[in-house]
């Protein structure tokens, strides 16, 4: 049997960092939508007693235990008794390491995949819960759609999706760390995103709350280490952009854009600069169990 999942990728449209806990953790608040740019991927019955496989054609994408599909495939075999191999096939679109969650979705559409292939019977509620044991996006992921993610972004409240528009991304050559980037932020002094005026703008269905209210308190950090997210969003901004930040840790600027007539100019200005560059639409809705 053959089951195919779509996994795709999130922005952060606000990405506030409150403290950092006793157990190492950032406490964070942050709005979260998914965006019309996937991953592919396809989970294979490979009959009794095998184990997991992962292909990927990928050479940043990790074969073994360190992917977080593996990982996905390997709590549900061990916590529920299945005795059978999986065989994941990843059709990489999501830019690695690029902070749009494409690890964490791909293990979410792993397990939403799995659960189907292996008849669990789990409901989305009940594999975000194991999403959370493998990373803070993965719940959310699970979902997908438009939520606020709290804790150290494992706890979701779903909120309903923003007004329709583009999304412009463009990721500069190199990763960056998330890990090295939490690493380089004092909230001292910081200026914090307003995380109940995005949703409230959000909830107005106002295009324009929206872009007044993108903050992000990581781009800061990120800006230091890697100065093209400053140049890529000055770029994204003299093309027509209406707004734009960095996602998540970055490196990746994404940009919005209301109007379809200005999509094209803003992605072939930046396809100048930068290889990875993607005009996608904002979808926001959620994902459903089949
Ligand atoms: P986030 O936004 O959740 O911080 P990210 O988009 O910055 O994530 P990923 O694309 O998930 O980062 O990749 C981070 C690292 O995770 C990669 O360098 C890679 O080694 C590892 N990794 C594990 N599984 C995967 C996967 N399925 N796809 C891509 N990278 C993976």
């Amino acid at each position: 049997m053959r089951v195919l999942e779509k996994a795709p990728a999130k922005i952060n449209l606000s990405l506030d960092v409150l403290h950092k806990r006793k157990d190492g953790f950032h406490e964070v608040e942050m709005v979260m939508t998914t965006i019309d740019l996937a991953d592919r991927i396809e989970l294979i019955d490979m009959g009794p007693r095998g184990g997991i496989s992962i292909t990927s054609h990928n050479r940043f994408v990790p074969d073994d235990h360190r992917n977080l599909a593996y990982q996905a495939a390997s709590i549900l075999k061990e916590r529920f008794g299945i005795k059978r191999g999986v065989s994941i096939g990843i059709t990489k679109v999501i830019p690695v390491a690029a902070g749009l969650a494409g690890g964490s979705s791909d293990a979410a559409a792993a397990l939403r995949g799995l659960n189907r292939l292996w008849n669990l019977g789990l409901t989305l509620d009940e594999l975000a819960e194991i999403g959370a044991e493998i990373g803070s996006d993965v719940s959310f992921c699970v979902y997908g759609g438009t939520a606020v993610a709290t804790g150290r972004g494992e706890k979701i409240r779903h909120i309903e999706a923003p007004p329709h528009c583009w999304v412009i991304l463009a990721k500069p050559t190199a990763g960056v760390s998330t890990a090295d980037v939490y690493r380089g932020l004092k909230l001292d002094g910081v200026k914090h995103p307003h995380t109940g005026r995005m949703v409230g703008a959000i909830q107005e269905k106002s295009y324009e709350g929206i872009c007044d209210n993108l903050g992000n308190v990581l781009e800061s950090v990120t800006l230091k280490m890697q100065p093209e997210v400053a140049m890529i969003k000055d770029q994204m901004k003299r093309f027509g952009a209406d707004a734009v930040l960095m996602s998540g840790s970055g490196p990746t600027v994404f940009g919005l854009v209301q109007y379809e007539s200005k999509v094209h100019r803003i992605y072939n200005g930046l396809r100048g600069f930068c290889d990875q560059v993607f005009a996608v639409r904002m979808l926001g809705e959620r994902c459903e169990l089949d």
